[in-house]
């Protein structure tokens, strides 16, 4: 009924009423121990905790969207990677993580539901940061590809983005990095010595202005979902070319229905 009531006051308070969401209007995370529940692009999470919107090494972009929460396991691993990146690469600006009690998301994304996954910009450039929450909030996020949208901007990417990939997937929660197929070739091509953590970045749709990080499954989280295993190998073959290639449009077929949410988020997203 709360839920329902949240919804109502979003229909007619905000312009746009189309995205009124009751996981956007929770009014914090729920107490307890940390449980991620379903899957990424359809669940939620319980006891999450908030990212700090600064800390060693990273800074938190659009605060206004309140989603800067996540299983305290992914709290732990922004963290980690803030201060790996400050040793040698400068200040990274995370984007989003989930909203506290996770969930699907007016805008934006189709994951980042049980507080596991994390966007981090590509934008390393020391000159434009500043913490003001206003800068945070409109400064874009400048792509990596060229115009024509063909391959990297070479003006744009440099080592320290290779650097800043490596010291992520090797960061042993995280499960999985998405990049552009661009960003994954010009890896497979120029990393030299230990290519095991390639295996880790996989190609996927944008991702060219950011990317995107996974977590496994934490423990004590039974209800969390797994993802397929990565297939073995660096992912430097056939299915990264495949990338490249023209498909030809095949037949159009409409969208499964998507399945309900498990009963564990509508107790949560209804809970005090
Ligand atoms: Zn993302």
């Amino acid at each position: 009924m709360r839920s329902i009531r949240r919804a109502l006051i979003l229909f007619f308070a905000v312009p746009g009423a189309i995205l009124a969401n009751p996981w956007a209007e929770v009014p914090g995370p729920i107490k307890g121990p940390p449980r991620a529940i379903g899957e990424t692009n359809n669940g939620c999470v319980s006891g999450a905790a908030a990212l700090p919107t600064e800390g060693d090494g990273y800074l938190v972009m659009h605060l206004e969207r309140k989603r800067y929460f996540g299983h305290p396991s992914l709290i732990r691993t922004i963290q980690t990677l803030g201060k790996r990146a400050h040793e040698t690469i400068g200040v990274i600006q995370v984007g989003d993580l989930s909203q506290a009690r996770g969930g699907p998301m007016p805008f934006g994304h189709r994951s980042h539901q049980t507080g596991l996954d994390a966007d981090v910009w590509f934008n390393l450039d020391p000159g434009l940061y500043s913490n003001a929450d206003g800068w945070r909030a409109n400064i874009p996020a400048p792509s990596l590809l060229n115009r024509a949208g063909n391959g990297l901007d070479r003006r744009l990417w440099s080592t320290q983005h290779a650097r800043l990939l490596k010291l992520t997937a090797t960061i042993p929660e995280i499960d999985r990095v998405f990049v552009n197929a661009h960003i994954k070739r010009e890896l497979c091509r120029t990393v030299r010595g230990d290519r095991s953590w390639l295996r880790k970045i996989r190609p996927w749709y944008g991702h060219h202005d950011h990317f995107h990080l996974r977590l496994t499954c934490p423990a004590e989280s039974p209800e969390c979902v797994r993802q397929p295993p990565l297939p073995a190998g660096d992912g430097c073959d056939s299915s990264l070319s495949w990338w490249f290639q023209k498909h030809p449009p095949g037949p159009t077929k409409p969208e499964p229905p998507k399945p309900p949410m498990p009963d564990a988020c509508q107790v949560l997203l209804n809970g005090d």
